[in-house]
């Protein structure tokens, strides 16, 4: 078996910098950058068992997956007016689903042959099943976007240059993954839910994420952060709310769903740069 090239150097700083473990060993972290990622191996089965199993046993229930689906179209459509959208690992199709309500042109990839066959079978989305990396270049998008996709991929370079070169001129693309920085990442440690460390290989931060997407020539647009309960219905957060607003109020230090910085998930529009040569 090759070396784990994750273990030699940082994504976001190369070779410069040395790291140090994290986590009692779970983790690696740039001393240069604070970008951190999972020292071990991560499972490659993303099939009913990885959507039924760690946290994602709702994966196909309608409600809070709606919910979370229109709460991230109306984020989306607060910046961006996509012509033609792609999304990037779009799991049960959900997201497609409410992009087509809204009178998009929207499809996906998705690399679970669960997911998609869901995605198409029940919500009758167009969704092609393989990797964003290999599929992607046969098609053309003007928006893309990928939510809890590049905590998991093999290479997030190489992800978000197929973005890139998808993308029409001056393209845009929506990006969400845990937020390491957090609050609650900081406070729980491996306790945290967004760590996931049997799947999550690269944990980012407000500033890692956008350092990488300025190296892969991105703008970012927009940026803040949001707490899990966000994406839960009113119903689910009332329920819940005994553990997790006390939780939330200390860490964020405010009532508010979404912060700037300290919330569990970090979201950003992005767009490609235009460079010198690209405008006239
Ligand atoms: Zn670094």
């Amino acid at each position: 078996m090759s070396i784990d090239s994750r273990s030699a150097e940082c994504l976001v700083c190369g070779p410069r910098e040395t790291h140090l473990p994290r986590m009692g060993g779970l983790l690696r972290r740039c001393t240069g950058c604070g970008f951190s990622w999972t020292a071990q191996q991560q499972s490659e089965a993303y099939d009913e068992d990885y959507f039924a199993t760690g946290g994602y046993d709702d994966y196909f229930r309608a409600q809070p997956r709606r919910f979370e689906a229109a709460r991230r179209l109306r984020w989306l459509l607060s910046v961006v007016r996509p012509t033609v959208l792609l999304e990037a690992g779009c799991a049960g199709g959900y997201f497609l689903e409410a992009a087509h309500r809204a009178g998009l042109t929207a499809s996906g990839i998705e690399i679970s042959e669960a997911a998609s066959r869901f995605a198409r079978d029940h919500l009758h989305m167009p969704v092609r099943t393989g990797h964003f990396e290999t599929i992607a270049p046969t098609l053309t998008a003007d928006t893309i976007c990928a939510f809890h996709v590049l905590e998991h991929v093999e290479d997030p370079r190489a992800f978000l240059h197929t973005a890139h070169t998808t993308l029409t001129p001056g393209g845009w693309l929506a990006l969400e993954v845990p937020n390491i920085a957090s609050a609650a990442a900081r406070r729980l440690g491996t306790a945290w839910p967004g760590l996931q460390p049997r799947y999550h290989r690269w944990h980012f931060t407000p500033t890692t994420l956008t350092q990488l997407l300025h190296q892969s020539g991105f703008d970012v647009i927009r940026q803040d952060t949001a707490v899990f309960r966000y994406y839960m219905p009113l119903g689910y957060r009332l329920r819940h709310a005994r553990h997790l607003l006390p939780a939330d109020l200390i860490g964020l230090r405010s009532p508010r769903l979404t912060h700037p910085r300290r919330g569990d998930l970090l979201r950003v529009i992005a767009r490609i740069r235009r460079t010198r040569r690209s405008t006239r």
